[in-house]
């Protein structure tokens, strides 16, 4: 990979101002400045990609190419085994316009109990995260992070977002909105695919 060197921005393809928070802050040990898609007023581009990657590579290459810099995105979502994946990268989208993760966690219950999926073994899915970088050349890296689990329900715990509720990770009993949030991302997808990123950006600034 090519390196970023220190004093470098990177243009963080979301519009979603927490997220660029927390990626900015996760960046600024690399002495990286991060600059959000909404602050250059970068459009966001449709989400045409069949896996995370590829929506991922989707965002950061517009990103890139409307900054010309260099641009990192992330696309994430909950894949269920019984479900054949579902609801994968439309994770956002069962939730409708309106946001409502109650109603997309029934989808996915309703779904698993005409499959008659009642046993925790039955019930496996995990999270997956990825990253990828691009340059405004048009290439690209990805990173994949994933935190495998079963589901429960009802839903438990009101602390995090999404399909937390719902989702207990393997080696715990408590599901991800009933965790402390810092244990939460000390071991989510996001972390995971994180860690890779980081390692590989300190990896190419050592081979430089
Ligand atoms: P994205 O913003 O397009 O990556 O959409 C990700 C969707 O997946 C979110 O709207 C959530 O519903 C779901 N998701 C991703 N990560 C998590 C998580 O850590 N907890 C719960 N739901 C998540």
């Amino acid at each position: 990979m090519r390196p970023l060197p220190p004093g470098s921005k990177i243009v963080i393809a979301s519009h979603n101002p927490g997220k660029v928070r927390e990626i900015g802050e996760l960046l600024r040990p690399l002495g990286l400045h991060a600059v959000s898609a909404a602050e250059l007023g970068l459009p966001e581009p449709e989400e045409t990609g069949e896996t995370f990657e590829e929506n991922a590579i989707i965002k950061a290459r517009a990103a890139a190419e409307g900054a010309g810099l260099v641009a990192l995105a992330d696309d994430s979502g909950l894949c269920v085994d019984a479900l054949d994946g579902a609801p994968g990268i439309h994770s956002a989208r069962w939730g409708g316009p309106e946001k409502d993760f109650r109603k997309a966690m029934e989808t996915i219950e309703r779904k698993l109990h005409e499959r008659g999926a009642h046993s925790p073994e039955q019930r496996k899915a995990h999270f997956v995260c990825a990253l990828a970088l691009a340059w405004p050349d048009g290439q690209s890296e990805t990173f994949r992070g994933e935190v495998h689990g079963h589901l429960v329900w009802p839903p438990r715990g009101d602390k995090g977002f999404g399909y937390d509720p719902m989702f207990v990770p393997e080696g715990h009993d408590v599901t991800f909105a009933e965790m402390d949030p810092r244990e939460k991302h000390a071991m989510s997808h996001r972390a995971r695919a994180f860690e890779k990123l980081l390692a590989a950006l300190a990896a190419a600034r050592e081979g430089a």
